[in-house]
């Protein structure tokens, strides 16, 4: 193994530098990992252009990066579930095991939890990286790693699905076709949803997930009426959805989530808006309107492996784009300005 372990840190706003730093070593319980693939994620982007998502600031330097998947090439001595060579998916967060929510299974809410690439924690966009070992999902010879790393975004429809109820015979509406609706669309149909209809602002967006298998798709504009837009939603059902997935973060979508969602049924928020929101609560309330955030996954990775696996999941189309480590400034480009139709943007990390 050679000492190059180029890394791509972000020092601040619009300050991504491409610099070697030292390869760790793994301690007990962890394997280095040789990366292989690392997706763009909006907030990765986030991070480069505002410098911070809510109250998580970029102060010092952060090596940036946290959809991905690896080879391992070293074992910590505790190590038994994995080898070297082993490929795998490497999910990002690793919480503090020993507390109220981790000890009860709801793991993505541990206050402690150390999350790549959410600051001060450094992501994985590099040559070598150190992780957990049973943060890390081994993956069958016929699962390719840049399907290891999109396991990270369909890991949060596996889980926006589960939160909404998703099953055999639902009209699941989502709102937003960027990657995250689009997995949630994946996982919707793959539980037996029967009818999905997506929305989004761009028609381009739209194809896309009528490839991916939605029904019916909506576009909407900023100056659409909601009381039509509704209808709208309705018409193209054929009846209520029971299950709402808000997959865009956009106020009106929130709105929307509420307003379209049939009476005793479930809107899920994913998207990620502004921190405070007009909604129609007395609406939703009236109506029995099941509320639920996400925040992330818990103990999908395994499920959205099986889904990879078994072929009734395909992933690979998100991937529009693909760049080598050494072009991480003209991919972060292609991501910001989604230009040539981009949806997943794919860093591949291995020395060319
Ligand atoms: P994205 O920006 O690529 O996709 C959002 C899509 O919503 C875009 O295609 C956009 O055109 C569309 N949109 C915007 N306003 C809309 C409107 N009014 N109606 C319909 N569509 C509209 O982002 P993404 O990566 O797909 O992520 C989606 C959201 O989920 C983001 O807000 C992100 O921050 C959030 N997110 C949340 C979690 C979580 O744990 N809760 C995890 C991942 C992502
Ligand atoms: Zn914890």
């Amino acid at each position: 193994m050679g000492k190059d372990n180029l890394t791509a840190v972000l020092y601040k706003i619009n300050d991504l530098r491409l610099e070697q730093t030292d390869i760790p070593e793994p301690k007990d319980d962890e394997v280095l990992l040789e990366m292989s693939c690392v997706g763009i994620c909006g907030s990765d982007v986030h991070y480069l252009v505002n410098g911070r998502i809510g109250d998580f600031v970029v102060n010092s330097p952060m090596i940036i990066g946290h959809e991905a998947a690896g080879i391992v090439s070293k074992l910590g001595k505790n190590v038994k579930n994995l080898k070297v060579g082993d490929r795998v998916a490497i999910e990002p967060g690793v919480p503090c095991r020993v507390c109220e929510f981790c000890r009860s299974g709801r793991y993505n809410l541990c206050p402690e939890v150390i999350f790549c690439a959410t600051p001060p924690v450094h992501g994985n966009l590099r040559r070598f990286y150190t992780h957990a070992a049973d943060y890390c999902f081994k993956l069958p010879d016929h699962v390719s790693l840049e399907e290891g790393a999109l396991l990270e975004p369909l890991s949060v429809g596996v889980h926006a699905c589960q939160r909404a109820g998703i099953t055999l015979g639902s009209k699941v509406l989502i709102l937003g076709a960027g990657p995250i609706g689009l997995v949630t669309l994946l996982v919707a149909k793959s539980l037996g949803a029967t009818k999905t209809v997506i929305t989004d602002l761009v028609q381009t967006r739209l194809d896309v997930a009528k490839d991916f298998g939605a029904d019916a798709t909506l576009l909407v504009q900023r100056s659409d009426d909601e009381a039509t837009l509704v209808k709208k939603v309705h018409d193209l059902f054929g009846c209520e959805p029971d299950k709402t997935v808000d997959a865009s973060g956009a106020e009106s979508s929130t709105r929307l989530a509420l307003l379209a969602t049939k009476s005793g049924g479930v809107a899920v928020l994913v998207g990620m808006g502004p921190p405070e929101v007009k909604l129609p609560l007395v609406q939703a309330l009236a109506r029995e309107i099941d509320i639920r955030g996400v925040f992330r996954y818990v103990n999908c990775y395994p499920t959205a492996l099986d889904l990879v696996a078994s072929g009734k999941v395909n992933v690979k189309p998100l991937i529009t784009h693909n760049y080598d480590i050494e072009q991480t400034h003209e991919a972060f480009e292609t991501a910001k300005t989604g230009r040539g139709g981009a949806i997943k943007v794919m860093i591949h990390c291995k020395r060319s």
